[in-house]
């Protein structure tokens, strides 16, 4: 009698919860939209960051994977645009919108990043980029380390040779403090990721070494670098960039900060300073910060001033 009664209870359950689901909405479609760049070169757009795909004579290589549930038809994507396998991904950086798809990939596929990232990587919240991240495994924990970097670099690597050459290059601390350049020789192409991820006032990640005295610098130190040898940038989530547009982004962020330290040395607190900020009519065309970003920018350039 008592197991009929649990049975019927399990079974109400049981029933109220398929129930409920059906009255959820479906998840939206994951629609990957392809910007053709070269021959053998393509943009996939949507799900988060930048997502370049690199056909070389061996197999592809894939920069930055998209949120979680995007892996997949990345590769579905890549299967209508080339049959060579995916040979490696390079991430550009540690956050959840350009890494989580790593996961979706064969296991064999080679995982290329900064060795900062890496670190980051094995050290990732659900969420990061965010004050207080909430609680639990990372992506990658709940899949066993899947998707985690395999190999490194410090300042610089080159992968391949001739049109399939691949260069990496760290130029210091901006976004995070492992933020990857990818430049295709042959292609004059060079992937940012979201140490450019815009014409806007930037995402500074303090809790994985991101720099708002570093970042005008470094960026610099790519435009000085790559302007001979590239011409287009892909940002992180963005249109593609020119490299004057590259010159003119470290120079905005290297105004903010030298705006910044200015009012801090004449005594103003923070929040007042944020407050007071207005873009500088030179960059118009900026998008105008959300006060949040606004704040918290202003905060680590304080916090970084002695
Ligand atoms: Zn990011």
């Amino acid at each position: 009698m008592r197991r009929a009664i649990v049975l019927a209870t399990v079974v109400a359950i049981a029933t109220l919860s398929i129930a409920v689901k059906a009255y959820q909405q479906p998840p939206a479609p994951r629609v990957v939209e392809v910007e053709k760049l070269k021959d053998n070169f393509f943009l996939l757009k949507g799900g988060g960051g930048n997502t370049a795909v690199f056909v070389m004579s061996d197999g592809i290589t894939v920069v930055d994977t998209k949120n979680p549930g995007w892996g997949t038809p990345i590769l579905y994507k890549i299967k209508e645009l080339s049959n060579k396998p995916v040979l490696r991904i390079i991430s550009t950086h540690t956050h959840g919108d350009h890494v989580s798809g790593n996961v979706e990939f064969p296991a064999t596929v080679d995982v290329v990043v900064q060795e900062n990232t890496a670190a980051n990587m094995k050290m990732m919240k659900p969420v990061t980029g965010l004050a207080a991240p909430p609680a639990g495994p990372s992506i990658f924990e709940q899949n066993q380390g899947k998707g985690l970097a395999k190999r490194t670099f410090k300042d610089k690597m080159t992968i391949g040779k001739g049109p399939d050459q691949i260069d990496l290059f760290y130029f210091g601390r901006g976004h995070t403090n492992g933020d990857a350049w990818v430049l295709f020789p042959a292609l004059r192409i060079v992937h940012a990721g979201d140490i450019f991820s815009g014409k806007n006032l930037p995402l500074l990640d303090a809790n994985n070494g991101g720099s708002a005295t570093e970042i005008g610098n470094s960026l610099a130190k790519a435009h000085s670098a790559l302007s001979k040898i590239a011409d287009t940038v892909i940002t992180g989530h963005s249109t593609n960039m020119t490299m004057n547009d590259l010159a003119e982004y470290a120079q905005f962020n290297k105004d903010f900060l030298a705006a910044v330290q200015a009012e801090k040395k004449a005594g103003k607190a923070a929040d007042a300073v944020a407050k007071a900020y207005t873009m500088p009519a030179k960059y118009a065309g900026y998008a105008a910060p959300a006060a949040a970003r606004l704040a918290a920018n202003v905060q680590i350039v304080f916090d970084e001033t002695k």
